[in-house]
């Protein structure tokens, strides 16, 4: 379970700045393609080490020293109730070597994330279990870590940064058949972006794409990542796709979120993916906003990419996804065949009266819409390869059956 997780987000995407301006007035924030940013807040320092949670994406509510080389870091969500999606994201920076303890103090809900550590942000490996002491139920977690000359991040999951997001989308963006453009901005007025692929064919169908409405869910995001590369690679059936299908996504819909190390909400306390129909938040209303400019025949498929405890896909249920061939039947079964290394469920009843992204769209366009649930410590190198699976599955079978 110890296996290094080597995520390398940002390394190869230090040249990309700016997007060649695909629509007017775009241009990719990409002002950092480190993914440590340094923002303001407070820190505990202690003789040994000091630990603060001042870049992006960290969280922690607060923390008091307990002896040089203890320190407990209380955790706290946005606002509440919220789900159990506990995050955080500290960085140990060294005056001394040795072992040191992290006492992290859940105050709403109990320990989830198996802690990841880094020493640069980038390569993350999962704290062996041996230095995780669970306590009281899961409210007191205490991990034991070594430092060394370096600062050391210990993070719920690996840091999945907006620059991050921004950098994947300016590198697709500098393909020639991408356009890129903002949607719509945060409450804090961040940048939401649209990436858009156009068919060659008249009258074409759409696909749409949506991604991190939840922070946490950083093995959604990698999911995306996977699948949405191979969509824009260079195989001759992305090449065929893409003639013949228009594409739509929104890599991450919470940037705010992302930044503050939220556990699940935005700036406005909403959970995202539970304002699909009242549209109450610029995040969501930006996203709708895309929706709405979806030429006729319209979609012909949503894909909504989630993490939870396992890999599961949220569908309608079965025999009744909008499709006469029954599309998400056929796509889980064809992908199943070739990921015997990712197991994975269907349920087609999750949250059918809740204001999701999946029940809005099938609600709106009778079309399969499905949240793709990836776990949160499902292994990464699975995550990346089968995510492609389902990204050649899938189109083969909207060319099979959708053309
Ligand atoms: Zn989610």
């Amino acid at each position: 379970m110890n296996r290094i997780l080597a995520f390398i987000v940002v390394a190869s995407l230090a040249a990309c700045t700016q997007v060649p301006a695909p629509e007017a007035g775009t241009e990719v924030t990409t002002s950092d393609t480190s993914q440590v940013e340094q923002v303001e807040g407070d820190y505990c320092q202690t003789e040994v080490f000091r630990v603060d949670a001042n870049f992006s994406a960290a969280n922690m509510a607060s923390c008091t020293i307990v002896d040089a080389r203890t320190v407990e870091v209380f955790l706290k969500p946005e606002n509440v109730p919220i789900n159990i999606s506990p995050w955080y994201a500290v960085r140990l920076t060294p005056s001394q070597q040795g072992d040191v303890r992290i006492v992290l103090r859940y105050e709403e809900h109990p320990h989830r994330y198996k802690p990841k550590v880094s020493f640069d942000g980038q390569a993350w490996s999962v704290l062996p279990e041996s230095r995780v002491d669970v306590k009281a139920a899961g409210y007191r977690v205490t991990l034991k870590l070594s430092l060394t000359d370096k600062p050391l991040f210990v993070s719920a999951q690996e840091l999945f940064t907006n620059a991050a997001h921004n950098a994947w989308i300016a590198a697709q963006a500098s393909k020639e058949f991408v356009r890129v453009s903002q949607i719509g901005a945060s409450i804090e007025e961040r940048p939401i972006y649209g990436m858009w692929t156009d068919a060659d064919v008249e009258a074409p169908k759409t696909v749409m794409l949506v991604g991190r409405q939840h922070p946490p869910e950083v093995t959604g995001a990698l999911a995306m990542t996977s699948f949405v590369d191979e969509i824009l690679g260079d195989t001759a059936l992305a090449q065929e796709f893409r003639s013949k299908f228009d594409l739509v996504i929104i890599p991450n819909l919470n940037p705010d979120g992302v930044e503050h190390g939220h556990w699940r909400h935005n700036m406005g306390g909403i959970d995202l993916n539970r304002d699909w129909g009242p549209f109450t938040q610029p995040e969501t209303q930006a996203a709708k906003s895309v929706i709405d400019q979806i030429k006729e025949p319209g979609l012909v498929l949503f894909l909504d990419f989630h993490s939870t405890r396992r890999n599961v896909f949220y569908t309608q249920p079965v025999g009744n996804d909008g499709t006469e061939y029954g599309f998400t039947a056929d796509w889980l079964a064809r992908a199943r065949s070739n990921v015997s290394d990712y197991p994975f469920g269907r349920e087609g009843a999750h949250n059918v009266d809740l204001p999701t992204s999946k029940t809005y769209i099938f609600e709106r366009f009778g079309v399969p819409a499905i949240t793709y649930e990836l776990g949160d410590e499902t292994d990464r190198e699975v995550i990346d390869a089968t995510a492609k699976v389902f990204a050649r599955e899938m189109m083969s079978l909207l060319l099979e059956r959708e053309t």
